[in-house]
């Protein structure tokens, strides 16, 4: 690994950091208590910014602001082509400010800054671009019913929607939440997650510009069970959408149920298998496999994060891909050329590190990795289990880290059981030359997404959610409007049917 770049000076970010305030109402206000809190730089555990600490009554505040938006409009009753050009203009504005943008995400997350720059804010600007062309493609049907009945359905906005996201890819689930929510005519409160307050705030200072009312979209900085319990518990908010953990995803719901049975969509954790055939492309494999795992950290939901390998090809797949591990350049995400920086707290980190014991002490064979990189920061070595048994700790939960744990199967029917074998259904990965391996595979595999000989293909249009406790609903492309329309059924007696 590249050592070095871990224990140098860190680089300094090119911004500063002007936008810490809670936005309400189209304005950048304190928080109601006057609390802040800091946001912290994972390269080195230091404060970044010390960002508003939003609550209870922040959100009482937001959720008036959001309501009296979508009850007096204009925007849900705003021209759909109206509302689709605003869209736009934040698009090209985000599109515009993409090295700010991208550098705020790098300081708050620790990712790899030409991850960042080049591949999730573009991202956003797609996706943003997406819904606006759904905005005046959304109606309803006319429906031959029985009887002298003129019978239509209205797809109409829920109301407003509470939103709750995580900090692994902070603005990309910003985009995937209110580029639906938004293109509906939805009004929007939403909370981000309390490691990465910052690029949401810059867009925020980007919204009046782009012509958006005051109101539709309102942003607070907080902390879970202080913020984002009370806007899940809001008698006025309409939707809840939540993207985070299974164990919080499992709050949220009851949360919702208790209030006011608001709908739910739940995007959860995952312990995806990447399935290596025996008549993979061995090479291709290793560094999709090395991708699905390694990817942001290791800190992404659908992680390949169980890589059974066929018996015929496991010592070769073992071998590069350990060899690849090796070759890993971790250190400063503002370096060019970094592929991996620090995990995202000091919370996470010791996390990780307690699972690297966990697979050791339950005596998986660690080949490479497993230890802190330098000394501040929350860096980890590429880590690699071989001889993982389903039944360890490490082939079970999700880790959320730099840790690839390979395991040995022996023909497609124990490896379809295995793969099932989980709590999880988000994702999974088949490698395989063979097109009737690929089809029994993708349809066997009880999970959200099968990427066939490649893995963590997203794109706006294709929808990404999850089976079993992955989750709720589907986000992106058109599965996504579903969970921000309400059907509206419409009967009318004909005179002269
Ligand atoms: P992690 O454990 O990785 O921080 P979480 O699922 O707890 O993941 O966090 C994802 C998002 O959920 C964050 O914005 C966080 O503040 C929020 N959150 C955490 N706990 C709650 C809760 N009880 N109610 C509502 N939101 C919560």
């Amino acid at each position: 690994y590249s050592t070095a770049a871990a224990i140098e000076e860190p680089i300094k970010p090119a911004v500063n950091v002007e936008h810490t305030k809670l936005f309400i109402n189209g304005q950048f206000v304190d928080a109601a208590s006057g609390k802040t809190f800091p946001t912290l730089d994972p390269r080195t555990g230091e404060v970044i910014a010390h960002v508003a600490e939003g609550d209870a009554e922040d959100i009482n505040r937001a959720v008036a602001a959001a309501r009296k938006a979508f009850d007096d409009g204009p925007w849900p009753k705003m021209n759909a082509y109206e509302r689709s050009k605003i869209l736009l203009r934040l698009a090209d504005l985000i599109e515009k400010h993409n090295d700010q943008i991208a550098t705020l995400e790098t300081w708050d997350t620790g990712k790899p800054y030409e991850q960042a720059a080049k591949i999730e804010v573009p991202m956003v600007v797609r996706l943003l671009r997406y819904y606006a062309g759904w905005a005046d493609k959304i109606h309803g049907m006319t429906i031959p019913a029985d009887g002298p009945y003129h019978v239509q359905t209205l797809h109409e906005p829920i109301g407003v929607a509470g939103q709750i996201i995580p900090w692994n890819f902070p603005l990309l689930m910003f985009s995937w939440k209110i580029g639906p929510a938004l293109a509906c005519g939805n009004t929007v409160v939403l909370k981000t997650a309390e490691q990465t307050p910052l690029s949401a705030f810059y867009v925020a200072h980007l919204l009046q510009e782009a012509g958006l009312p005051e109101g539709v979209l309102n942003i607070i900085s907080g902390f879970g069970p202080t913020a984002g319990a009370p806007l899940c518990c809001h008698m006025d908010v309409d939707k809840l959408a939540f993207t985070g953990s299974t164990d919080t995803g499992k709050a949220i719901l009851s949360l919702a149920a208790k209030s006011n049975l608001k709908p739910v969509t739940l995007e959860l954790g995952g312990k995806s298998p990447f399935i290596v055939c025996e008549d993979a492309d061995i090479d291709t494999a290793v560094e999709q496999a090395h991708f699905a795992l390694f990817f942001n950290q290791g800190q992404c939901c659908c992680a390949g994060s169980r890589t059974y390998v066929h018996e015929k090809v496991y010592d070769e797949f073992l071998e590069k891909a350990k060899a690849r591990a090796l070759k890993r350049t971790v250190g400063d995400p503002f370096k060019s050329g970094t592929e991996q920086g620090p995990q995202i707290d000091s919370k996470q980190f010791h996390k990780i590190m307690n699972y690297i014991r966990s697979g050791i002490d339950s005596g998986a064979t660690l080949e490479t990795g497993g230890e802190r990189l330098g000394e501040r920061g929350y860096y980890i070595k590429p880590t690699v289990f071989s001889n993982v048994k389903d039944d360890m700790l490490i082939a079970q939960d999700e880790i959320f880290g730099p840790v690839q744990s390979i395991l040995k199967f022996k023909d497609l029917d124990d490896v379809i059981r295995r793969a099932n074998n989980s709590r999880y259904g988000l994702a999974a990965g088949v490698f395989t030359q063979n097109i009737d391996t690929a089809n029994t595979l993708t349809r066997a595999l009880r999970v959200g997404t099968v990427w066939v000989n490649c893995f963590d293909t997203f794109d706006a249009t294709i929808p990404f959610g999850g089976y079993k406790m992955s989750g709720h609903g589907r986000e992106k492309g058109e599965y996504s409007l579903k969970n921000y329309l309400q059907v509206k059924a419409v009967v009318t007696p004909l005179k002269n049917p």
